[in-house]
C-alpha cells in the first residue's frame, strides 16, 4: 500500500505499548502511523491472555480513565472476571479478567480501524536522524518521516528463545527478532542491558481430566475495567485449579542442568515475582506443592494455559513433569514452554515523558524499558503517545507524577531508579495508594486527560454526568446527620463521644453499609449503587486522604527548594554512605533534583529539606 512519507508520529510495534501510543497520539489529533510486523498480530498477548491483577488492574483503570483501549478491549474479551484481594481494603483490590485471546485481538484491531491510525506492515530496521534529532524510521527500504518516533518493540530487540539446550533468535515464538534496530541502538550509544522472561507449555483442552480438578468460578458481579462498560460482552466460564507434587518437583530437580535458565545459558535477569517453575522449586525448596490455574485461552480455543509453570526445560522434561500432576496425567503439550532473553534500554536514559534525553523526538515505551506485563506496557505507551504528539506539535508535555496515579509512580520509578530485574507494578510501590484506588481512577485522571486533549466527547459527557451524580450523592449524605444516641436507637454501634456524624462519616465506619443508612434515611434509596460504592471507599479513607493530600502539597511546594551549591554532603550525618557519595557526585541544585537520584528515600529527602531550609535561614 502506498503511504504518506510524513507523519507527526510514527509508532514502531503493535503490542500493548504500541497500540496505546498510536491511539493516544491519534486522540490528540495528530497524523499517526503504526509500523509493525503484522497487522493481524495487533493486540497479541505473548503470554497468558489475562489482563489486570494486583497493581496492574489499577493501571488498566487509569489507561481507561485517559480514554485508552486496554480496559474496553478486556471487557469485550473477558471470559472470567475476578476482583483480587477482595477481603482486603478497597485501595489494594485488583480487577483481573481472563480473556479470549482472539476476541481481545479483534477488539483492539476494531479500535485501530475506527481510529485515524494508519497501519504499515513491515520490519523497521533503522532510524532517520539529523544530528542527534530523530526524524523518522526506515521500514523495509522505505523512509517514513515523522515529527516524533515511539519505539515499542517489546521482547524483540535481539530476542533469543531458549527451550532446554536449544536456542534460536526470535522476538516471541513464531516471530523474528529485531536485530538491525538493536544494532542501531548500539550506534546511538544507548545504555542496553539484558533481561529474560518465560512462558509455560500450552496444553490441549480435551486431553485434561477436568473431573479431577477443583473448579474456579468467576465473580458473580464482575468488576469491569472500563468506566464506560456496563456488562461483560462474552459468555462467562470457570477455570480450574491443580497442584504440583513431590513427584513433579523430583522430575524438575533431576533435570535442572537441562534448564536453559539454570545451566548458565541465559545471562539476563528474570522477573522475581513471576518465577519459572524451576525457580520456585529451587528458591522455595521447603514447599511441597505449588498452585496451578488452568486457564482457557478462549471460549472455543483448544488450548489451556497452565498458569504457574513457566519453564525453559527441554520438551521431554516438560511432558514428564506436567503428567505427574493430578488431572494432567494424560495431558498433551501442544506447544512447549520457553524462555526469552532480550535487550532493554536502561530507562534512566529517559525523561518523564519517556523521551530519550540524548535523542530528542525518540520515545520508548513498554518492555523495551525493562518492564514486564501488558498493563505496564499500555500505561507507558499512553504517556509516550501523548508526549510524542505534543513534541511533534511543539506543545508543552503531559507529565503524570506519583500523586496522580500508578502510571506516574511507574514512570518515576523507571526514569529515576532504573531496573535491576523486569519491573512489574505492585500496590506497595505507590506511597499514596489510599488515594490512588482503581475505583476512582476516572475522578483522578479524566479531567487531566481532557485538558491535555486526549479525551473524546463521549467519554467526557459520561464522566461529567457521573461527577455530577457523585457530587449530589455526597451532598445528600453530608447533609444528613445524627448523634451517637440517635444512632444507637437505630441499632448502630458507634462511639458514644457526643460527636454528631453525617451519613457520609457513618458510611466510612466498619459494618455500616447502604442498607443500614437507608433504614434510617429512606431518601438514600434513590442514590445509585455505583455512587454509593465510590463514596463508601472515599469515606473509609477520608481521614488518611486528608493527611496524604497535605503531604503531597508540601512535597510539590518543596520541589523548588534549592540546595546550596557548595554544600558538603560528605559531612552530613543521617544519610547512608552510598547516598552521601551519590549526592556528592550529582550535586543536585534542588530537592526535585535530589529526589531523582537512584536510591533516594523519603527520610533522606526530609533531612535534605531541613538542611536546605536551615542554610537558607543562615544566608538571609
Ligand atoms: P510486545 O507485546 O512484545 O509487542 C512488540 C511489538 O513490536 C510486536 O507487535 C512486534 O511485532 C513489534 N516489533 C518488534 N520489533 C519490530 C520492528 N523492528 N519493526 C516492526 N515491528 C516490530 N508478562 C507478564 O507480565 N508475565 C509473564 O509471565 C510474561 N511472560 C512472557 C513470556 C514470553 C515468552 C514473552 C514473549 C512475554 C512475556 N511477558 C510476560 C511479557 C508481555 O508479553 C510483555 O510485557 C508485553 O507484551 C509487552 O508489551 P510491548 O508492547 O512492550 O511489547
Amino acid at each position: 500500500m502506498k503511504h504518506s512519507d510524513h507523519y507527526d508520529v510514527v509508532v514502531v510495534g503493535g503490542g500493548h505499548a504500541g497500540v496505546e501510543a498510536a491511539l493516544a497520539a491519534d486522540r490528540m489529533g495528530v497524523r499517526v502511523a503504526l509500523a509493525t510486523h503484522r497487522l493481524t498480530a495487533l493486540g497479541e498477548m505473548s503470554c497468558n491472555p489475562a489482563i489486570g491483577g494486583l497493581g496492574k488492574g489499577h493501571i488498566v483503570r487509569e489507561v481507561d480513565a485517559l480514554d485508552g483501549a486496554m480496559g474496553l478491549a478486556a471487557d469485550q474479551a473477558g471470559i472470567q472476571f475476578r476482583l483480587l484481594n477482595r477481603r482486603k481494603g478497597p485501595a489494594v483490590r485488583g480487577p483481573r479478567a481472563q480473556c479470549d485471546r482472539a476476541l481481545y485481538r479483534a477488539a483492539i484491531q476494531a479500535m485501530i480501524r475506527r481510529s485515524g491510525v494508519e497501519v504499515i506492515e513491515g520490519e523497521v530496521t533503522d532510524l532517520i536522524s539529523d544530528r542527534d534529532r530523530i526524524r523518522g524510521v526506515i521500514i523495509g527500504e522505505e523512509p517514513l518521516r515523522a515529527g516524533a518516533v515511539v519505539v515499542t518493540t517489546g521482547t524483540f530487540l535481539r530476542g533469543m528463545i531458549h527451550i532446554g539446550q536449544e536456542k534460536r533468535p526470535g522476538g516471541r515464538i513464531g516471530d523474528a527478532a529485531a536485530t538491525r534496530l538493536a544494532a542501531r541502538f548500539d550506534d546511538l550509544g544507548l545504555p542496553l542491558g539484558r533481561l529474560k522472561t518465560g512462558t509455560p507449555p500450552r496444553l490441549r483442552r480435551d486431553s485434561i481430566d477436568w473431573d479431577r480438578l477443583e473448579e474456579q468460578k468467576g465473580d458473580e458481579a464482575p468488576s469491569l475495567f472500563s468506566f464506560l462498560s456496563k456488562a461483560p460482552a462474552a459468555r462467562q466460564i470457570s477455570c480450574a485449579i491443580t497442584w504440583t507434587n513431590e513427584r513433579t518437583h523430583q522430575v524438575i530437580r533431576n533435570n535442572l542442568d537441562r534448564s536453559a535458565m539454570y545451566s548458565g545459558r541465559i545471562e539476563g535477569v528474570g522477573p522475581r515475582y513471576c518465577p519459572s517453575i524451576e525457580d520456585k522449586i529451587v528458591r522455595f525448596a521447603e514447599k511441597d506443592s505449588h498452585q496451578i490455574f488452568l486457564e482457557p485461552e478462549g471460549l472455543d480455543d483448544p488450548l489451556i494455559y497452565p498458569n504457574g509453570v513457566s519453564t525453559s526445560l527441554p520438551a521431554d522434561v516438560q511432558e514428564a513433569f506436567i503428567r505427574s500432576i493430578s488431572g494432567l496425567e494424560t495431558a498433551e503439550i501442544a506447544r512447549p514452554g520457553y524462555a526469552i532473553e532480550y535487550d532493554y534500554v536502561d530507562p534512566r536514559a529517559l525523561d518523564q515523558t519517556l523521551s530519550l534525553r540524548a535523542a530528542p523526538g525518540l520515545f520508548l515505551a513498554g518492555q523495551i524499558n525493562g518492564t514486564t506485563g501488558y498493563e505496564e506496557a499500555a500505561g507507558q505507551g499512553l504517556v509516550a503517545g501523548l508526549n510524542a504528539a505534543c513534541h511533534a506539535r511543539s506543545e508543552a508535555s503531559v507529565v503524570f507524577d506519583r500523586a496522580d496515579g500508578y502510571i506516574g509512580v511507574m514512570v518515576d520509578d523507571l526514569t529515576t531508579r532504573g531496573v535491576s530485574e523486569p519491573y512489574r507494578m505492585f500496590t506497595s510501590r505507590a506511597e499514596y495508594r489510599l488515594m490512588l484506588r482503581a475505583d476512582n481512577a476516572d475522578q483522578r485522571l479524566t479531567e487531566i486527560g481532557r485538558a491535555a486533549g486526549c479525551i473524546s466527547d463521549e467519554r467526557w459527557d459520561a464522566f461529567s454526568v457521573k461527577r455530577e451524580r457523585l457530587a449530589a450523592a455526597k451532598e445528600s449524605l453530608s447533609n444528613l446527620s445524627l448523634t451517637p444516641q440517635e444512632a444507637a436507637r437505630h441499632g448502630l454501634a458507634i462511639n458514644h463521644d457526643g460527636v454528631r456524624r453525617s451519613a457520609f462519616d457513618l458510611l466510612g465506619l466498619n459494618g455500616i453499609d447502604r442498607d443500614a443508612l437507608s433504614g434510617i434515611w429512606p431518601e438514600l434509596e434513590t442514590v445509585d449503587q455505583e455512587c454509593f460504592e465510590q463514596l463508601a471507599n472515599d469515606a473509609t479513607y477520608a481521614g488518611y486522604v486528608g493527611r496524604q493530600q497535605e503531604e503531597i502539597e508540601q512535597l510539590r511546594r518543596d520541589r523548588s527548594v534549592s540546595l546550596p551549591v557548595d554544600f558538603s554532603f560528605a559531612g552530613l550525618s543521617g544519610l547512608s554512605g552510598e547516598l552521601r557519595e551519590k549526592l556528592t557526585k550529582a550535586r543536585p541544585a534542588s530537592l526535585a533534583d535530589a529526589a531523582k537520584i537512584e536510591g533516594m528515600t523519603p527520610a533522606a529527602l526530609t533531612l535534605l529539606r531541613a538542611v536546605a531550609l536551615s542554610e537558607a535561614r543562615k544566608a538571609s
